[in-house]
């Protein structure tokens, strides 16, 4: 089944007097939504006995929780030490995920840096193996790990980087960021078939399986030379994407991601419409 939800509380999350994570199960279901993803971006800082209250909580409503990993990972940087660093932060992640009963990991992948494209794409793709080997070793390899594309011509992450990471093995997962996508092809994203031909295209790298409840995040975004410059929400009719026809491509496609709205400051109510436009296209 296809889900719906927010990237961390939205502003009327707290405006109706909400403050905890926990209370974001209930608000999530309330609002009729599905999924909700808890952001580590700026650093893990969080109790075990945290995690398992937060798990007990969104096991209560029925709401599945995914986590962002930190923004600090950089897998094609030069410097090994760094990049061990990247790995620490993957791991802590799945380990923190586990603990709030959820199987979803979402990253960034790397930036360029001064290295040529192929050089820094190359060594992200060998540091992802040396990652792979430390999920296995940790007995991690349950959990779904999702390299995300990027918004920024600087950072790695177009959708043919992101299906290359996902054929080293089969714990990866794309994580599409269609307004990234769109921000960094300067509005690419217009019709079904724009959709229908990257999508088509993850199918048959990575098989229907895999792709069928891939991860999705879906926002508006401002773009310019390089890229995406900030979210958006759904008021904006300048840069989109738009979401019909991404909704019209899944059911052609019959594939059932998880949609997380990462609009700026309304995530839960662009959900909610993304979910309407959603069932609205559905066949009866
Ligand atoms: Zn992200």
């Amino acid at each position: 089944m296809t889900k719906f939800g927010p990237s961390g509380n939205c502003d009327r999350f707290y405006a109706e007097g909400y403050e905890h994570t926990e209370e974001a199960a209930y608000f999530v279901r309330e609002n009729g939504l599905d999924c909700f993803e808890y952001s580590f971006g700026r650093g893990i800082r969080m109790t075990e006995k945290k995690a398992e209250s937060i798990r007990a909580a969104f096991e209560k409503e029925g709401v599945e929780i995914s986590v962002h990993a930190p923004y600090f990972i950089n897998f094609a940087n030069p410097d090994d030490e760094m990049a061990a660093k990247s790995y620490g932060y993957v791991l802590d992640s799945a380990r923190m995920l586990r603990a709030m009963g959820g199987t979803r990991l979402v990253f960034h992948p790397a930036t360029q840096g001064k290295d040529e494209r192929s050089v820094a794409v190359d060594r992200t793709c060998d540091r992802l193996r040396i990652l792979r080997d430390y999920i296995y070793l940790n007995d991690l390899q349950d959990l779904i790990y999702c390299p995300e594309t990027m918004g920024k011509v600087a950072q790695i992450g177009t959708i043919e980087e992101i299906v290359r990471f996902c054929e080293i093995d089969s714990i990866f997962t794309p994580c599409v960021d269609f307004g990234h996508v769109n921000a960094r092809e300067q509005g690419s994203l217009k019709t079904v078939q724009d959709y229908l031909d990257r999508l088509s295209y993850m199918i048959d790298s990575l098989g229907y399986e895999r792709m069928k409840n891939f991860h999705v995040h879906f926002s508006k975004i401002q773009y310019g030379a390089k890229g995406e410059i900030r979210h958006l929400t759904f008021q904006d009719t300048v840069f989109g994407p738009e979401f019909e026809p991404l909704a019209e491509a899944l059911c052609r496609l019959k594939l059932e991601p998880y949609i997380v709205s990462e609009s700026d400051g309304t995530q839960a109510d662009d959900a909610i419409a993304m979910k309407r436009m959603y069932e609205n296209i559905l066949p009866r």
